[in-house]
């Protein structure tokens, strides 16, 4: 991980909730001469931002008293100077999802964790046809440019995510429409309608979302 600052003695707020990877964290950031303040809890960094507003703020996603997202948003509202605060997403390897949400919220840029055991290193499948340029949010499947909406994208990132294995339409409501969305599995299909039609200009004949009868999708890639 490179340090999102590089001014000696420069002031990060880290909310990570995970103590390895808060450690590992904290080293590289103290090794480059900043100045850690460390909180598990979004409560926490709530009071340390009201407290003494850092230089930088790098915020884990999956905190156990919430979404690190959130606090980026409140972060992107507050007025003035504190709301312009540099934001550095915590992601773990392959979640773009994430990354492309942080981006949209206001977060400056993501770093990878250092270790997180979904990053152990498993069957890769090939050179992936697509591209996306994650700053830009933009995707590209076969060198043709995917203009997708931030639901398609979402869905699609989410499949490929989980390539070769089945997502039933719930899994894609809860990380894709988020837990108190009221969209129902006929919202989801008609995103993969659509996405599947966006797929077919780009690259005819190459539909690689395959329907599981009365269990859901998975990308075949
Ligand atoms: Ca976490």
């Amino acid at each position: 991980m490179s340090a999102p600052a590089h001014v000696f003695g420069a002031t990060v707020l880290l909310v990570e909730d995970d103590p390895a990877i808060a450690r590992t964290i904290i080293y590289a950031l103290e090794r480059d001469g900043l100045v850690v303040t460390h909180c598990l809890l979004l409560s926490d960094a709530r009071r340390q931002l009201a407290l003494r507003p850092p230089d930088v703020l790098v915020l884990d996603v999956g905190l156990p008293d919430g979404n690190g997202l959130d606090l980026c948003r409140e972060v992107r509202a507050f007025k003035g100077h504190a709301g312009s605060l540099p934001v550095l997403m915590l992601s773990a390897h392959g979640e773009e999802l994430d990354r492309v949400l942080g981006l949209e919220l206001g977060a400056d840029d993501y770093v990878s964790k250092p270790f997180s055991p979904r990053a152990l290193p498993g069957p890769t499948a090939g050179v992936s046809p697509f591209e996306m340029d994650v700053a830009g949010q933009r995707v590209s499947f076969k060198g043709q440019p995917l203009l997708l909406t931030r639901l398609e994208l979402g869905v699609l990132a989410d499949l490929l995510q989980h390539r070769g294995r089945i997502r039933s339409r719930d899994d894609l409501l809860r990380t894709v429409w988020g837990h108190d969305s009221d969209s129902t599995d006929r919202t989801v299909d008609t995103h993969i309608k659509t996405l599947r039609v966006k797929l077919q200009q780009a690259a005819p004949g190459s539909d690689f979302i395959v329907t599981h009868r009365g269990m859901g999708y998975s990308a075949e890639v």
